[in-house]
């Protein structure tokens, strides 16, 4: 089985605090597919639903707009759609990074989505490439829910199994579940 190293702390310079309420700002870079991105967005919350928190989802120019706090900035960059015919990348590096700054965690992360579509192809069969925009949404779902563990955590501390663990195969991010576990929402919680 081929795991993926699905992120990485990289640095860049912004405070960050959470309350229970917290806006994630989708800001892609390419284009993508709304019935995956809605999928994503179904996934998280699935995911995330013991974490006793609110998320809500805004785009880079709904959150221009708008006074928003307890922000978290996930920029997606490269292809976020399930080509009919599979292109070749490189699948080396992470999937995703969240960057850090002298160790602290910031909420901002970068999901590399040509590395999540080639991860995915790669254990996809049968009948799912006919539903291929539904496994990239739940894919995306999983490495975001990864992430945003990271900067809710404020830790690069990854879990032994679930969504929170440091690597992930492609047939692991589109199987029909993969949890947060209890204590990934207890790190989330800072217990
Ligand atoms: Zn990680």
């Amino acid at each position: 089985m081929r795991l993926v190293w699905i992120c990485a702390l990289t640095c860049l310079a912004v405070p960050s605090a959470f309350g229970e309420g917290i806006t994630i700002v989708l800001d892609f870079q390419g284009p993508r597919s709304e019935r995956s991105v809605a999928e994503m967005k179904r996934e998280f919350a699935g995911i995330m639903k013991d974490s006793a928190l609110h998320f809500d989802f805004r785009s880079r120019s709904q959150a221009s707009r708008e006074d928003l706090s307890d922000l978290v900035v996930v920029r997606f960059t490269g292809k976020c759609v399930m080509d009919p015919v599979g292109y070749l990348y490189d699948e080396r590096g992470p999937m995703a990074f969240t960057y850090s700054t002298d160790g602290i965690v910031q909420p901002f992360s970068e999901v590399a989505c040509d590395k999540v579509t080639s991860a995915i192809r790669s254990a996809m069969a049968g009948g799912d490439f006919a539903k291929s925009d539904l496994l990239l949404g739940r894919a995306l779902g999983r490495v975001l829910a990864h992430e945003v563990m990271h900067i809710l955590s404020k830790s690069g501390a990854h879990g032994r199994t679930g969504v929170a663990k440091t690597a992930l195969s492609g047939s692991q991010l589109i199987a029909p579940e993969l949890r947060l576990e209890p204590e990934d929402v207890a790190r989330i919680h800072g217990r």
